[in-house]
């Protein structure tokens, strides 16, 4: 796996520059940065002495893809990697949709993001200008673009605890959604952190060893430890978990499979969200779940007294949909 980058002025949280510099200057320094959004001033200047921290942003924009409610933006790395993040628009602002790392080592069989497996974790700064360069209009976060969020979790912790501070950009941790396949031990971690997010949990199956095929990084993982791990952080700070199954036709959607979830999910703070397949690059691997078929299952999950909402990602039509990003646009030459 390749190093973390040099740290950029994005890296640095308030108390850093203030005990680096001064207070007056920390305080400067966020509002120049996530308020006025610039790039150059003599604080910024001193800032990067002080601290040793890299010249250059970390980020540069390589490409935008428009589509009807998301653009997809291409971003290249220092080192030569790149990585992808989506907007999307809402009626009541805008959603950044972030990468936490380059590449993935899940492997999840229905996405593009882990096919190379992992290169390397972001730098919190590097998730931090992922936010920026998305637009001034953003007021929700959601870690479901490449990179499990929870491998990374202290480069992940540092970008959210940068990007709710008053002081900078100030947003609502109840607007920041981690997206992960649960990794318990983690989960534990994330449980005694004093930050109200949101937890989305890819469940994808109701057995261990479908989990498995689906999710080959998280072999060493059951069910149950998943669920009660994230039970646990939702008692701690009074939430609902949000699980996501991928309903597979042929591998997941059975009559059997409802019964299972109802049972492993009775009496939890959960809501399910079901999801359809997108196709990816080279995938005709699954097929997509049909109207009755989703129907069906839905009902037998609500029948069993869950909560259940059937989603469709944003983006379909940029490629920029549920485990769609990535191997698109920088697929290795022939
Ligand atoms: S779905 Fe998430 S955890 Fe699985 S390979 Fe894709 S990015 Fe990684």
């Amino acid at each position: 796996m390749r190093r973390l980058p040099h740290p950029s002025i994005y890296d640095l949280d308030h108390d850093t520059v203030a005990t680096a510099i001064d207070d007056a200057t920390a305080a400067r320094v966020y509002r120049q940065l996530y308020r006025e959004r610039r790039r150059s001033s003599d604080d910024l200047a001193r800032t990067r002495a002080a601290t040793g921290t890299a010249d250059a942003a970390p980020l540069r924009r390589l490409g935008v893809t428009q589509g009807r409610m998301s653009t997809k933006y291409l971003f290249g790395l220092a080192d030569g990697g790149a990585i992808e993040s989506v907007r999307i628009r809402r009626r009541t602002g805008m959603t950044a949709c972030v990468s936490s790392q380059v590449g993935c080592a899940f492997g999840c069989t229905f996405c593009a993001s882990g096919r190379l497996g992992l290169q390397r974790h972001l730098r919190a700064g590097e998730i931090v200008q992922q936010v920026l360069e998305l637009g001034p209009r953003i007021n929700r976060i959601v870690f479901m673009g490449i990179g499990e969020p929870l491998h990374n979790y202290e480069q992940v912790l540092a970008a959210i605890r940068i990007l709710r501070d008053r002081r900078g950009l100030g947003l609502k941790t109840s607007g920041i959604t981690i997206s992960t396949i649960g990794i318990p031990r983690r989960l534990r971690q994330l449980r005694e952190e004093h930050l109200k997010l949101n937890l989305t949990i890819s469940l994808h199956a109701s057995t261990d060893e479908v989990r498995r095929a689906l999710i080959p990084g998280a072999r060493g993982v059951r069910l149950a430890q998943v669920i009660e791990a994230s039970q646990s952080w939702a008692h701690r700070h009074n939430r609902t978990v949000t699980y996501v199954y991928l309903l597979l036709p042929g591998i997941n959607d059975a009559p059997a499979d409802a019964r299972r979830i109802t049972r492993l999910l009775e009496g939890a703070k959960a809501r399910i969200n079901l999801m359809r397949w997108n196709p990816v690059l080279g995938g005709d691997t699954y097929q997509r779940v049909d109207d009755r078929s989703l129907a069906r299952f839905r009902a037998a999950l609500h029948h069993g007294g869950l909560d259940v909402t059937v989603r469709d990602t944003q983006g379909k039509d940029i490629d920029a949909a549920c485990g769609q990003l990535w191997l698109r646009d920088l697929r290795p030459d022939p």
